[in-house]
């Protein structure tokens, strides 16, 4: 058997953007990922479905693995021939004991590659406002482990290595303008005592930064004399950057991602309860715009099985004036029906397309090569039957793929101007087997600051899931947050289970939504 390859990659910070393109593909191609808790978990979904993840870092050194077994996990994977990704925070090389698992796979005669990352060294500074380096401010930075005992941003309980057992206190005060301690808020008390005694001012500003780059990231200023008690009163903990030097002093002018007047989502607790399939859009522009998407996917499309109705319809799809598409979930049923009758788009010439919302039109675009001949203004079904481009559709075939249950406002008004409705069920949407308990603990304790519902169904399944009726406090918590809603129909599902939406998009997209929320927050909420 061919021995399979350890990727030693670079997961960046925590904005999951962050990870190079390299490292994204990489992932998208391992058998099993190997990751720990300074990388984010939303990387994870461009792991293969099928690939195993294996997670070997709690914030407690009691739960993580210890990095003998880390390096055996990995060796052992790939010599059973599997391609095996090591996620690693940061840079695998900068503290992330990535030189100790490549010597491993080494000493075993295991191919491995190192792709890497954006630290959080250079990273979390960044994302506080403070360059490591400036013109008028610092010419060198260097970076250096404060020697927690157990560095818990990385698995495992360790002694110190014998490169940090020779170190030299007078040195490291001078190794650069800017100093940069990684794993250093457990030592700051000697951090600071240190560099003071070797020559550097007290007055020298220091930056603590915990979860540089995430939505939770906090930054606590102040000098070599002053950070202990800043960072205790302010409660402090790992992951922490400290930054000591001039630079720091750039943040008053240059703070721009923990900024609530730039981003008024930045750390806001957004529940998105989109479909599996579809969380990750919605998820990711929040994330982009600073917040902390909570996904709970409240419906699941599945395909349907054999679907015999398509295929037929699919067949004698050359008979049908208008193919009528209502979700993006439905094109892609449809486009592989046409493949598997060894038919393209030229199979539609005749027919024109009309498509709910822009994004489904996209998708139309994109799977089907087409451009949509008709989108209603309003994403709604209501508005596709109003605005329909003819008032007369006698002798007009229609085919409409759809969702196996769905609501009948498209085809009773498209058979009320004469047209025969063909209505195929092209997917199903279900409820996901998923664990409500931690949403519903979340909601009690009131830790969420918004909702989003992209579609009735959606609302169906949360209030099913949380048995919702049956439960008036959960609603009252419910409703303590702010519910948004993607459009007037969402909207009204929400109304008929007493839950109260405060913001109903204009435009209703995704995009439309995430703008009625930063507007939302902007305005009401400073
Ligand atoms: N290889 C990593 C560092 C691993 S050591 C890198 O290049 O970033 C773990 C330490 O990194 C933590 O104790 C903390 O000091 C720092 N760290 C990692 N991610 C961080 C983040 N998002 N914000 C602040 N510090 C972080």
């Amino acid at each position: 058997m061919k021995t399979g390859t350890v990727y030693l990659i670079g997961a960046g910070p925590g904005d999951p953007g962050l990870i190079t393109v390299k490292g994204r593909s990489i992932l998208e191609r391992a058998d099993i990922v190997v990751y720990d808790r300074l990388a984010h978990p939303s990387l994870l979904q461009y792991a293969k479905p099928d690939a195993e993840l294996i997670f070997v870092g709690k914030s407690s050194a009691h739960h993580a693995m210890p990095q003998g077994e880390i390096n055996r996990v990995l060796v052992e994977r790939a010599l059973s021939g599997k391609s095996v990704a090591r996620l690693k925070g940061g840079d695998p090389f900068v503290f992330g004991r990535g030189g100790e698992e490549a010597e491993h796979c080494k000493a075993h005669d295991v191919p491995f590659v190192v792709v890497p990352g954006v630290t959080s060294a250079i990273a979390a500074p960044a994302y506080a406002g403070i360059p490591v380096t400036h013109r008028d401010a610092a010419s060198s930075f260097a970076i250096i482990t404060g020697h927690e005992r157990d560095d818990r941003g990385e698995a495992g309980t360790r002694e110190a290595g014998a490169a940090e057992g020779r170190r030299n206190w007078s040195h490291i005060a001078h190794a650069g303008d800017t100093l940069i301690f990684l794993m250093g808020v457990e030592a700051l008390t000697e951090i600071t005592a240190r560099l003071c005694e070797n020559g550097r001012a007290p007055s020298t500003p220091v930056a603590l930064v915990q979860w540089g780059t995430w939505p939770a990231q906090r930054v606590v200023v102040g000098t070599l004399e002053t950070i202990v008690a800043e960072a205790k009163s302010s409660g402090i903990t790992p992951p922490a950057v400290c930054v000591v030097g001039d630079v720091v002093n750039l943040r008053s002018k240059l703070q721009w991602w923990d900024d609530r007047d730039f981003w008024p989502l930045f750390g806001r607790r957004i529940l998105v309860t989109r479909a599996r399939e579809q969380a990750s859009g919605l998820a990711e522009s929040l994330r982009a715009e600073g917040a902390d998407p909570v996904v709970f996917p409240t419906i699941q499309i599945t395909p349907i099985p054999e679907n015999e109705s398509l295929a037929r319809a699919v067949s004698n799809v050359r008979t049908y004036d208008w193919l009528v598409f209502t979700s993006v979930n439905a094109v892609g049923p449809f486009s592989q029906a046409l493949a598997d009758h060894n038919l393209d788009a030229r199979a539609l010439a005749g027919c024109k397309i009309a498509a709910i919302g822009p994004a489904t039109a996209d998708v139309v675009r994109s799977l089907l090569g087409i451009v949509a001949d008709f989108v209603p203004s309003s994403a709604v079904a209501e508005s596709l039957v109003e605005e329909w481009p003819h008032k007369d559709l006698s002798g007009c075939r229609v085919l409409l793929p759809r969702a196996a249950q769905a609501r009948d406002v498209i085809p009773d008004g498209l058979i009320s101007m004469g047209a025969s409705v063909d209505v195929i069920p092209a997917y199903r949407t279900v409820p996901p087997e998923t664990e409500a308990t931690e949403l519903r603990n979340l909601l009690l304790a009131r830790k969420l600051d918004a909702l989003t519902f992209t579609a009735s169904s959606t609302v169906h399944n949360f209030v099913d899931a949380l048995h919702l009726q049956a439960e008036p406090e959960l609603l009252d918590a419910v409703n303590s947050a702010t519910i948004a809603a993607i459009g007037p129909v969402t909207a009204q599902s929400l109304r008929d289970y007493g839950l109260v939406p405060s913001i109903v998009a204009g435009t209703h997209t995704i995009p439309g939504l995430v703008e009625a929320l930063k507007q939302f927050f902007g305005t009401n909420h400073p």
